[in-house]
Formats: structure tokens, C-alpha cells, sequence
């Protein structure tokens, strides 16, 4: 045998060993955390997973034998360390394959007390077993196919929700709806593809000759479904995060008036010596069910004050990072040259609505005067009469905001079916593999480019549920989890 060729052997031989030995490691080593948190409480469980577990826990167990106990039951008894009892428990019993990981797992119900847990704990790595790593139950789960890995991130969204919308967002993610959305695309693909592959080994029995236009129609379908996925999660992902929301103006226009209106307090100080407010203001507002992340700009405006200098770059910075800009005039003055330089910073991406505030003070006609705003601001038909002083604007604001991120409809949780920016990105690469498939079908291009291209996109899919993750990518994605998960 070649050198070369010995190589490969030999660098296949120290793969299957790492893998052998992941699978003995995995399958041997039982392992245990806290899952309800280290505070004291009035119970905390602690879960046990590992093929050994039950012996093990038995162990250190006065009470039934738990050798003996069928699965999904429930255990009075004592956590006992040679002659000392350390507490009084409930041991519930799951037995593989009927549990969270998959495994034979004891769920040891104890008191809460800080020591009580970590005492149950030493006991428990005294007996042999290992202190579990974070995330390792739910990485457990997902390497014994019990979940797949957008199941497996949805758990640890579930726990960060802070809000109903993320939770059920979640939740609907966990049972499973994302994953069989994605195998039916899946399905779809691998059907096209296997048509056209047999189709170029067997010409006699399979014709292409019509084939290109259907299947041009099924991808051009098919990406729309994807499309609406990463819509979806975009609208999703802007109501669960809060839009970035900057207002800016020139100084005394009204911008801390605003922020004051929106929080129904008084936060920043307003005064009308212009350049008060001296720094940018972060905080979170709930306008009609839609969260904003405020931030007030400090007047930008030429300035030697070095304090003020730092504080205007800091605006500059946060226009440029916002997803929307509550831009403000002021409604009794002339548009003036500073008001446009502001209005400039405001880059394509970012969505703007003017504001021509103190509109209590006006008597104008307003559709000719908002007219002349909006041509002075290069077209923007976003604009609206407003006053932070009495709140005159603030639903229409609230409408525009709504219909700018949202087409006016909220989204709804049962229709976010992506939890992540790792699996919108996956979809991205989907999306652009099909889009090559159809490239090559209007350019002519031969049938054995569309498999490939179609393979890109079965696979990027899989990536989002993780059939083809490497161990790298589930180390990054499980390390993420908090202990006792
Ligand atoms: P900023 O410098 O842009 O933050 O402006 P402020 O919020 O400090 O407001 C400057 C001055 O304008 C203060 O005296 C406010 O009371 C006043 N002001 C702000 N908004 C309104 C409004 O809608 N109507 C009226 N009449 N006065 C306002």
C-alpha cells in the first residue's frame, strides 16, 4: 500500500477510535446537576441520566430498591452517606428510552436549601457520578435522537422567554412543528433531485423534456414558503428583541419631551437651554404591543463642549445601529440647515418617521405644511403632526410603527418557526442554492447542475435540525445552555 493510501487508513482508524470512544464515554458516564437553580427554595430537583444512574442512585437511597422500579414512578425515602441521612426526598424513576435524554434517568426531588442540594450532590459524585457539564442533558437528547437540534435550542429559548410571545414562539418550536416543516421541504427536494438523477441514468424510461418548467414552478414555490419562514422570524425576532429605536433632532426640538411622553415618567431632564441632555438615554417602551429600545440622542449639533463632543458621536453611532428613527422638527420654527445635516445620518436602512412637533402651538393648514416637510426631507412619507407635550400624534405613531415593521398585522407566535439567527442564516443558504437551481434553468444549463445545487439546499436545510452537525457545532451550540439542562 502507498504511502498516501496508509495515510487515509490510518487517519480513518484515529476517526472511528474518537468516535468509538465518544460513543463509550456518552454511554457510559452518568452524570448529575441541580436543574432548579442554587438559591434556597422550598424544593430543587436534581437529575440524574447515565445507563447507571438508577444503580447509583440507589446506592445512596434508604427506601424501595429503585433497581426493581418501573419506569415513571415515584420513590419516598432518604439520601443517606454512610450512617448520616442527608435529607428527605422523592426519587421519580424514567427509564430509557422514555425519558429527557433518553437514558435511565432519577430525578431526586429534595428541600431547597443550598446545602441540603449541594450535599445531595457530593453524595451523588462520591457514588460515581460526574457533575454534568451545561446543557449536557439536552445534548444527551438530541445525540439519542430523542429531539432534534431546533428542539434542543428551542428548550433553551423556552427558558430565556420573557415574554409570552417568545414563549409560545418556543414552545411551538419544541413540539417539533419547526423540524417536520423543514423535512417536508426536505422531502420535496430529495424528490426533484432523485427524479432528475434517474432520469439521467435512465433516459429511457423518464422524460426531462417537460421537466425544467415544473420544476422551475416547484422551486419558485418552495423558496416563497422559505421566504416567508425568514419573514416570519424577522418579525418575530423585532417583537421578541424591541425595535432600535433612536429619536434624534437638533437640540430643543423635543426629543427628551418625547422619550418622557413614551416612558409616562419623567426620565431625561428637559429644559430649554439647548444641548442638555448631555448623553444618550437607554431604555424600553411598549407602544400597542410592540416593544421599542429607546435611546435619545443628546442634541447634535457643532459643539466645543468636550463632554457634549462624546455624547454626539455616541449618537451618530446610535442612528447608525437603530432599526428605526423618530426624527423630530420643531413645528414653530423654520426647517433649518442642521435639521437636514441630521436627517442625513440617517442611513437607507434604517426606517425614519418625522415628527413635526409642539403641534399644539400651530395653526397651520397641515396637509400643505406637511407637504413642505416631507419635500424638504427628500420625499419621506412618513410624516406626522405631533406634540410631546399632550400626546397628540401618539396613535398614529403607533399605526405607522405598525404598519412600517409589521404590514399592520402582529405577528403570530404559532408562525415564527425559526428561533435563531444560526437557523435563519441556514435558510438564507437554502434559499440561495434554490435560487442557482433556477438561474441554471433559465440559462439552459444541463440537468446534472440543478442536483447539485438542489443537494446545496437539502443540506443546508438539514443543518437547521442538525442532521449532518459536526461535533464542533454541537459543542458551540450545547455550551450556550445553563447548568442542569
Ligand atoms: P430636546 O433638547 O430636543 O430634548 O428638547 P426638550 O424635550 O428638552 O424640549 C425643549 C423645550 O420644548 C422644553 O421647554 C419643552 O417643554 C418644550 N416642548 C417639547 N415638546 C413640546 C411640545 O410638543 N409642545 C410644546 N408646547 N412644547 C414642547
Amino acid at each position: 500500500m502507498g504511502g498516501f493510501a496508509t495515510h487515509i487508513v490510518f487517519n480513518f482508524y484515529v476517526l472511528l477510535m474518537k468516535h468509538f470512544f465518544l460513543i463509550i464515554k456518552m454511554n457510559n458516564d452518568t452524570i448529575a446537576a441541580v436543574s432548579t437553580g442554587l438559591q434556597p427554595a422550598g424544593v430543587a430537583i436534581i437529575r440524574v441520566s447515565g445507563k447507571d444512574s438508577v444503580r447509583l442512585v440507589n446506592s445512596i437511597f434508604k427506601g424501595d430498591d429503585l433497581t426493581k422500579a418501573l419506569t415513571h414512578t415515584v420513590h419516598y425515602g432518604f439520601i443517606i452517606s454512610g450512617d448520616d441521612v442527608i435529607d428527605e426526598v422523592l426519587v421519580s424513576v424514567f427509564l430509557s428510552p422514555r425519558s429527557y435524554t433518553g437514558e435511565d434517568v432519577c430525578e431526586i426531588g429534595c428541600h431547597g436549601g443550598v446545602d441540603v442540594v449541594e450535599e445531595v450532590l457530593h453524595t451523588l459524585f462520591s457514588a460515581g457520578v460526574r457533575s454534568a457539564d451545561p446543557g449536557e442533558f439536552t445534548k444527551r437528547a438530541f445525540l439519542n435522537g430523542r429531539i432534534d437540534l431546533t428542539q434542543a435550542e428551542s428548550v433553551m429559548e423556552l427558558i430565556k422567554s420573557q415574554d409570552s410571545f417568545s414563549r409560545k414562539a418556543a414552545v411551538h418550536s419544541l413540539m417539533g412543528n419547526v423540524s417536520s416543516k423543514i423535512n417536508i421541504f426536505r422531502d420535496e427536494i430529495l424528490d426533484m433531485a432523485s427524479f432528475i438523477e434517474a432520469a439521467l441514468d435512465d433516459p429511457e424510461h423518464y422524460d426531462l423534456s417537460d421537466y425544467r418548467i415544473k420544476l422551475r414552478k416547484k422551486i419558485i414555490s418552495l423558496s416563497s414558503d422559505l421566504h416567508e419562514m425568514i419573514l416570519h422570524f424577522d418579525e418575530g425576532s423585532l417583537l421578541k428583541n424591541g425595535i432600535r429605536t433612536v429619536i434624534a433632532g437638533r437640540p430643543n426640538v423635543g426629543k427628551s419631551s418625547l422619550l418622557n411622553l413614551l416612558l409616562h415618567r419623567e426620565r431625561a431632564i428637559v429644559t430649554s437651554v439647548p444641548g442638555t441632555t448631555r448623553d444618550t438615554i437607554e431604555e424600553t417602551c411598549n407602544l400597542g404591543g410592540i416593544r421599542l429600545l429607546l435611546s435619545d440622542t443628546a442634541g447634535i449639533r457643532e459643539t466645543d463642549d468636550i463632554v457634549e463632543h462624546i455624547g454626539v458621536d455616541r449618537s451618530v453611532d446610535a442612528i447608525k445601529n437603530s432599526d428605526l428613527c423618530l426624527f423630530l422638527i420643531d413645528g414653530t420654527k423654520p426647517i433649518e440647515e442642521s435639521d437636514t445635516l441630521i436627517y442625513n445620518l440617517i442611513p437607507d436602512n434604517v426606517i425614519r418617521i418625522i415628527l413635526i412637533n409642539k403641534s399644539d402651538l400651530l395653526n397651520r393648514n397641515d396637509s400643505h405644511f406637511m407637504n413642505i416637510v416631507s419635500e424638504k426631507f427628500n420625499g419621506c412619507d412618513n410624516v406626522i403632526l405631533f406634540s410631546a407635550k399632550s400626546g397628540d400624534g401618539l396613535h398614529q405613531l403607533t399605526d405607522s410603527i405598525r404598519n412600517l415593521f409589521f404590514e399592520n398585522k402582529l405577528p403570530n407566535p404559532d408562525e415564527v418557526y425559526l428561533v435563531n439567527e444560526r437557523e435563519k442564516q441556514d435558510l438564507d443558504s437554502a434559499l440561495k442554492s434554490l435560487s442557482l437551481v433556477v438561474r441554471s434553468i433559465d440559462e439552459g444549463m444541463t440537468e446534472d447542475f440543478f442536483t447539485s445545487d438542489l443537494m446545496d439546499a437539502y443540506n443546508s436545510l438539514g443543518n437547521i435540525i442538525g442532521a449532518n452537525a459536526g461535533d464542533d457545532l454541537i459543542d458551540r451550540i450545547f455550551s450556550k445552555f445553563c447548568m442542569g439542562k
